[in-house]
């Protein structure tokens, strides 16, 4: 069967969920192959990829490949693309997937598709396009076609492979260590699921109110083992970080649940959050367009309805 080339995202070591979705859904196109970039390598990792379908994992141990900003990696790919000829090259829809895919299109002279939330027989591409206002079919016609998939599109199932190691050695080009990452600063974790990986998503926007009251979306969250999102009015009014802005300049989520509480549905929230699987709106105004776009709505004050969501879910637990 033909190769499918795979980009793992790790942190500290630890597979990332997005890579076992991209595995699992490899295994339906062809063979996985796993590409691991920088130092940190282990047994766990090795056993977490095999455990998923990987038969192979190429992996490119030197620093030089992470401490530089993401050109590094799109030159790892391109050298296995040339040495291995896969049949497609598949990443993760995330701000650095997407720019890596983009890097490795040109590197390449092949096509591209980014923000995929499938990906069928004859490597066609359901896409979400124009800021999530389309979704089209697509195809790569040039080249070895390079897939970014948005998180939570696959179901991650395992079906344990190989997981032969190669090592890969990569000589960067001089135009590849253009910038140095210097720091690192790390992300207080939390207790919560990362937004952009996380299975269930509750958002807060202009209509929480304040800062004090976004307490009342985390609760609900929290009982439900979401991730947080606000919408830009909410993060601009300093109510919730930036980080955590869910739209067209913030995060793209697309989550089996999106709970959108208080916010109205502008096109700029939608395009990030308008391919989750299930959309419930909390709104007190009927004629709000996010209504026009859930799947269940409840027309009510939120600080109302809110906890005595998260009061029921509890009580089912
Ligand atoms: P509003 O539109 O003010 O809606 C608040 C809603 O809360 C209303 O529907 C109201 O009925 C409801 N409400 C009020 N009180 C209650 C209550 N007690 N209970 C229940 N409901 C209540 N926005 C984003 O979100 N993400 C982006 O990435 C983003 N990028 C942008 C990029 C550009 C270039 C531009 C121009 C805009 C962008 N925006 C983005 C802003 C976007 O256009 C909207 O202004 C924003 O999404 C509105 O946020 P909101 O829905 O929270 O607020």
């Amino acid at each position: 069967m033909s190769e499918i080339l795979v980009l793992v995202e790790q942190v500290d070591g630890e597979v990332k969920k997005v890579t076992l979705e991209l595995l699992t859904l490899a295994r339906s196109l062809g063979t996985p192959s796993a590409v691991w970039a920088g130092p940190g390598f282990t047994a766990d990792a090795k056993a977490r990829l095999a455990e998923y379908g990987a038969e192979k994992v190429y992996v490119a141990g030197s620093a030089d490949v992470v401490d530089y900003v993401v050109a590094p990696k799109a030159e790892l790919l391109a050298q296995l693309v040339g040495s291995a000829a896969p049949s497609a090259v598949l990443v993760a829809a995330t701000a650095e997937g997407k720019e890596v895919a983009g890097r490795l299109a040109v590197k390449t002279d092949s096509g591209v598709i980014t923000d995929a939330v499938g990906v069928g027989d004859g490597l066609v591409a359901d896409q979400s396009i124009f800021g999530g206002g389309v979704n089209v079919h697509s195809r790569v016609t040039k080249g070895t076609p390079i897939i970014a998939v948005r998180p939570n599109s696959t179901a991650p199932s395992p079906a344990p492979a190989a997981g032969a190691e190669e090592e890969v050695s990569v000589a960067l080009s001089d135009a590849a260590k253009a910038s140095k990452i210097v720091d690192r600063v790390k992300q207080e974790k939390g207790a919560r699921p990362e937004l952009t990986e996380a299975a269930i998503v509750v958002s807060g926007g202009r209509g929480v109110g304040s800062a004090e009251n976004f307490s009342v979306i985390e609760n609900l969250a929290d009982v439900l083992g979401a991730a947080v999102g606000a919408s830009r009015a909410a993060t601009d009014a300093g109510w919730y970080p930036h980080q955590f802005q869910v739209g067209q300049t913030g995060k793209t989520v697309s989550p089996q649940l999106y709970i959108a509480a208080g916010i109205s549905g502008a096109i700029q929230h939608r395009a990030g959050m308008q391919t989750a699987k299930t959309i419930i709106a909390i709104n007190k105004d009927p004629e709000a367009p996010i209504f026009e776009l859930a799947d269940f709505g409840v027309v009510g004050d939120l600080h109302q309805v809110v906890p005595q969501l998260a009061d029921e879910v509890s009580k089912r637990k």
